[in-house]
């Protein structure tokens, strides 16, 4: 009446045995049922099977690391390129740039390409400087010479020659000084404290401009039309600019010659306009002279520093004046417009952006003032 199981060994195996004592009715006998499970059989199954698993989990784990491996090396390689690039990149040298695969990641090109541009911009900013430098230093460097010169000629003892050189190095002095002084404002001309803006009438603008002009020289002042409104400008740098303007009017006509001043509310030409901020309306602040006029070949190279014509060489200049003009226009999101023709007179034209937003008072008929002496000077 009893079931029993024992593991038993049997010709080496492990044989698993049941035991049950079995009836089977009508016969009153007892028998026992002797079943064997070859125990030794089922378990190598198993270790094999398990063998199996941990070398195909093994090798499965190899190969997606190995995979893994590969292919992180090849996401990395673009970043990895570009931290060497970086790392060879110095003030010294900032030719190079980072070399940009278009088959990497799109964000990784993006990061190149910004990173190529940033050095582009500081390249610039960097060749630009230097070249400042070296203007500069060439420039000083021929009043520094005519300064020793002098110094080493002078005969102490002549008190004649000693006012001679004394005056002539004060003026090379002042020169100096003034050239200094416009190297100055063409350094500060990229900062952003360079203007100081505010809200200017432009017919009070117009009457200071005409008021500081007339002391320049004994030419005929001209000045039409005034247009009315209000420009958000710096003030000082825009009387700077047309003085400067009107200046060079001076120097390239005669005494009697006349020049025309004209502040408008204008339109420009689309080359022009396409140099300017955009805007609706422009302030076209005019110097119109008929002095000797600037051939075509000379008319952009003049606005640069130290650009001068051969016809200029007689007259006293540095060359740095136009290039100021062309930093304030620049600086108010403007550009300075030049038409002439050589032997008839040119006009240089400061383009201003104007309000987006045209006021009434600006519609109004434009004054015409044909003759600058009714202007008023404002005082102070
Ligand atoms: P600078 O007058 O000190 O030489 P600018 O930058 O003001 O320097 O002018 C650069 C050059 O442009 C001048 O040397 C001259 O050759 C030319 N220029 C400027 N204004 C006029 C003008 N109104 N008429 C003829 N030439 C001019």
């Amino acid at each position: 009446g009893q079931t029993i199981t024992r593991d038993i060994w049997l010709d080496d195996k492990l044989v698993r045995v049941a035991m049950v004592s079995v009836r089977v009715d009508p016969d009153p006998r007892h028998g026992v049922l002797v079943v064997g499970i070859d125990l030794s059989t089922q378990r190598g199954e198993v270790t094999n099977s398990a063998r199996t698993y941990v070398l195909v989990g093994l090798g499965t784990l190899l190969l997606s690391g190995l995979a893994g491996w590969v292919l992180a090396g090849q996401l990395m390689r673009p970043i990895g390129d570009l931290r060497e690039a970086t790392g060879r990149i110095s003030a010294e040298d900032l030719t190079r740039r980072v070399p940009v695969n278009a088959d990497a990641d799109p964000d990784l090109v993006e990061l190149a390409l910004s990173f190529n541009a940033t050095l582009d911009r500081l390249e610039e900013g960097f060749v630009a400087q230097r070249r400042f430098l070296d203007d500069v230093a060439h420039e000083l460097r021929t009043p520094l010479t005519i300064i020793q010169g002098n110094l080493e000629l002078l005969d102490e003892n002549d008190p004649e020659d000693v006012t001679q050189t004394r005056e002539l190095l004060m003026d090379e002095l002042e020169r100096m000084q003034r050239l200094v002084e416009d190297l100055l404002t063409l350094a500060r001309a990229g900062r952003p404290d360079f203007l100081h803006l505010q809200s200017v009438s432009v017919p009070d603008f117009a009457t200071e401009v005409m008021s500081r002009l007339r002391p320049l020289g004994d030419r005929r002042w001209g000045c039409v039309s005034v247009a009315p409104g209000r420009i958000t400008a710096d003030r000082q740098r825009l009387i700077q600019a047309v003085v400067q303007l009107a200046a060079n009017a001076v120097k390239f006509t005669d005494a009697g010659d006349e020049i025309t001043v004209s502040v408008r509310w204008d339109e420009p030409a689309p080359p022009v306009r396409a140099r300017c901020m955009h805007t609706d309306r422009y302030l076209a602040v005019a110097v119109q002279d008929t002095g000797v006029g600037i051939a075509p070949e000379d008319q952009e190279r003049i606005f640069e520093r130290f650009g001068r014509t051969d016809s200029a060489r007689r007259v006293d200049g540095s060359g740095l004046g136009l290039a100021i003009v062309s930093a304030i226009a620049d600086a108010h999101g403007g550009t300075v417009q030049l038409e002439s023709e050589p032997g008839e007179g040119s006009t240089f034209t400061l383009w201003l952006p104007g309000p987006a937003e045209v006021g009434a008072d600006l519609d109004d008929d434009l004054t015409e003032i044909p003759d600058a002496d009714k202007v008023q000077p404002v005082q102070g």
